[in-house]
């Protein structure tokens, strides 16, 4: 009689006994995954691990690498937006999953722990409030700085008529006045880049024309005098002293259901003999760049050259197990938006499939072969039956006769 009322009791408690077995992760830590950078990479692993209901933080302190920039292009069904827009899209439609928080803050410190299988992710939030959490798996989506010349003029219009790649900006500037700013070397290979875009180009190499440039250059790039003398590129090898916006070609009126639309710049190049200005409409450059975190490397992870080394066979995971990097700041040399969504997705789904729920499931089969897993529910049932105040709770007479 009192087993015929466990069964009645358990079939009623069936649906969230059985359906949903709760088996218990294999570590215990506040978030599955801490994602540290909020642009489009964080963005996309954010989304890719919000999707499959892991319960995801994404901590960003939001010094975009294309903030400067007018308009984000080469990016299907957004092409032509702003940066902003583009990721307050993204973080809207994010912010629907249930499972994810997405905070501004700036990560200070990642600490792992117990060999790597949690990490400590230490943060400062605006009003100089730190928090700390931990997590079982850490996502650097912390992006790339831009190294710019000290030249008056450069960094104050970065980003607006003086760009960084052909795909971002030189459509809107084709068929101008073009100015490219790098070391001899590498101005002559950027000339290749844009040759379909612009045919009236001057090299602006700041005194990097020496012998030992050029030498440097004939070996990356054979012929390459010749080349540029074919296309009528012109060298000029006097040191920049500043450049000064002559004009604003910011479109803020134009159509925005178009991606791209001529922006007439112009600017004057001077230099430090003071002679001869140059006026160009916009300027194409080559500058280097730098880790724009240090989180990563301080918590052990190596770099390849000066990007985050990770291994794409291993869903861009670092040295440090757990720790994956992603955008720009991974060594996949790639530093574009389309290649920042397909690595954060990329790391999505393997920190998801392979490593999260892996980890698990292994976790879950050893404990379940120490007890027999129905076994253990059914004394979960019990103990609640014998808690005064619950709704199946049957009296001290039912616990003494079962
Ligand atoms: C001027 C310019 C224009 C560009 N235009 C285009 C374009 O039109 N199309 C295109 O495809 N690409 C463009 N790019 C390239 C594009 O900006 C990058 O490829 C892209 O931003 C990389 O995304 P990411 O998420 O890796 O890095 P980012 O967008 O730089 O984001 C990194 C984020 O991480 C945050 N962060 C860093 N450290 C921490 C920390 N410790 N704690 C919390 N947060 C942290 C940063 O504040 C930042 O918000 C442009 C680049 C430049 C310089």
């Amino acid at each position: 009689m009192i087993v015929t009322s466990i069964f009645r009791i358990w079939l009623l408690l069936a649906p969230t006994v059985y359906s949903a077995p709760f088996l218990e992760p294999a570590v215990q830590a506040e978030y599955d995954a801490i994602v540290i950078g909020g642009g489009p990479a964080g963005l996309a692993a954010t989304s890719g691990l919000a999707r499959v209901r892991r319960n995801v933080l994404m901590i960003d302190s939001g010094e975009y690498r294309n903030d400067a920039t007018r308009h984000a292009h080469d990016i299907l069904g957004f092409d032509g937006v702003t940066p902003a827009w583009l990721r307050f899209a993204a973080r809207k439609q994010i912010s629907d999953y249930g499972t994810v928080d997405l905070v501004n803050g700036t990560v200070t410190e990642v600490q792992p722990q117990n060999n790597n299988t949690f990490f400590k992710v230490l943060a400062e939030y605006p009003g100089n409030k730190s928090v700390s959490f931990t997590t079982r798996k850490v996502v650097l989506a912390t992006g790339l700085r831009d190294i710019l010349p000290s030249t008056t003029g450069l960094a104050e219009n970065w980003g607006k008529g003086i760009y960084w790649c052909p795909w971002c900006d030189g459509h809107e500037h084709a068929d101008q006045e073009l100015g490219i700013l790098a070391h001899l070397d590498s101005a002559v290979t950027s000339v290749r880049e844009i040759l379909t875009l612009n045919k009236d180009i001057i090299l602006f190499v700041n005194g990097t024309d020496t012998p030992a440039n050029r030498n440097i250059t004939e070996g990356k790039f054979p012929g390459w005098e010749k080349y540029l003398k074919l296309l009528n590129v012109k060298i000029e090898n006097r040191t920049l002293s500043s450049i000064t916006r002559l004009r604003d070609g910011a479109t803020p009126f134009a159509d925005p259901s178009l991606p791209s639309h001529p922006e007439h710049d112009l600017f004057q190049v001077n230099f430090t003999d003071n002679k001869n200005p140059i006026l160009r409409n916009a300027f194409f450059v080559d500058f280097p760049s730098e880790q724009k975190s240090k989180v990563g490397q301080n918590a052990g992870v190596q770099l390849y050259g000066n990007k985050l080394a990770a291994d794409s066979a291993g869903g861009l995971v670092t040295n440090i197990p757990g720790i994956f990097a992603i955008g720009d700041a991974n060594s996949d040399n790639v530093t574009n938006i389309p290649h920042a969504y397909f690595s954060g997705k990329r790391t999505a789904v393997f920190l998801h499939v392979v490593q999260v729920e892996r980890e698990n499931s292994f976790a879950q089969i050893a404990a379940a072969g120490k007890r027999d897993v129905g076994e253990d529910e059914l004394q979960q049932l019990w103990a609640r039956m014998n808690e005064p105040g619950d709704i199946t709770h049957a009296g001290d007479r039912f616990d003494a006769q079962y």
